[in-house]
């Protein structure tokens, strides 16, 4: 739908849960979720969900000598509207609902003392309607804030400044694949210009080690998706050598290669996953390039 709500969904096999089969087709949106509410200008509904008292996930035990022990690591808000096929988090905590901007600050503030890191955690971060507030409120704060990995589309500029300031200087996107028409398929649509374009704009910050979430053995797939997976990885590392001449040092760039597994309950779910013999030939094969 134009609001990025999913409401026609029909699976071709039998056996799809009715649960999901349910949530996905309803025509009207599930109530009662502050994204909707801001979304749809309902301030009264808005309002009462701000103020309620409402639980904000975050670390609990303080253990600095552990593993982000010395960070402190809110979940913002729960589930995607993206709707990419293979996901299992966009289906199964469909819909999305985020953490009221008052209850993350609260929760910063109450650990402020112990800690100046914070980790935002959330399958998609820039899609919070209050994200503004909630990066003005950590930054006058002095956090250091980091984020789990970036939905490519929504990266801000006010985001890149917070995570500037942070010093974080590694950041985690996910093109998937390497051809634009794999990745219709796969209903991520973003094309590999504006994939390197947006790498670009996080290189001319002056962040320029990117890690990038690639997939093998996605269905459909050929050897010139495998290919233009090489070509993608290659145009992203010369935009960041190019960024980096102005920065006088080169970055990084970190392919993370992962071969497709079917999640269930999502529209992939009866989809082949790629025998054993081949995904490793196809690794390989990307791997060499
Ligand atoms: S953007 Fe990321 S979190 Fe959202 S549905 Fe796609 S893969 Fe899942």
């Amino acid at each position: 739908n134009s609001d990025g709500t999913i409401f026609d969904y029909r699976p071709r096999h039998s056996g799809v849960p009715r649960r999901v089969g349910r949530a996905l087709a309803a025509v009207n949106p599930k109530e009662g979720t502050l994204r909707r509410a801001i979304k749809r200008g309902e301030t009264d509904l808005a309002d009462f969900l701000v103020n309620q008292d409402i639980f904000c996930p975050s670390t609990s035990v303080w253990a600095p000598k552990a593993e982000m022990g010395d960070r402190l690591l809110v979940e913002i808000s729960r589930g995607c509207s993206q709707g990419c096929r293979f996901c299992w988090a966009g289906y199964n905590y469909y819909p999305p609902r985020v953490v009221p901007a008052k209850d993350i600050l609260a929760k910063a503030a109450e650990w402020r003392s112990k800690t100046d890191k914070i980790g935002l955690v959330s399958t998609a971060v820039c899609d919070h309607p209050e994200i503004s507030a909630i990066l003005s409120g950590l930054r006058a704060m002095d956090y250091r804030i980091s984020v789990s990995s970036l939905r490519l589309d929504q990266i801000s500029d006010e985001l890149l400044d917070a995570l500037v300031e942070s010093r974080d200087q590694q950041i985690a996107v996910a093109p998937e694949t390497g051809s634009d028409r794999l990745r219709r398929v796969i209903n991520k649509n973003l094309t590999n210009d504006e994939i390197v374009d947006i790498c670009g704009a996080i290189f001319d910050r002056g962040m320029l080690t990117v890690k990038l979430y690639l997939m093998v053995g996605l269905p459909t797939e050929t050897d010139e998706d495998l290919d233009e997976m090489f070509a993608l990885v290659k145009r992203i590392r010369d935009r960041m050598l190019k960024a980096g001449k102005r920065f006088g040092r080169a970055g990084r760039i970190i392919p993370a290669v992962n071969g497709f597994v079917p999640k269930p309950n999502t529209p992939l779910q009866w989809d082949a996953i790629c025998d054993e013999k081949e995904l490793k030939k196809r690794i390989k094969y990307v791997c060499r390039g």
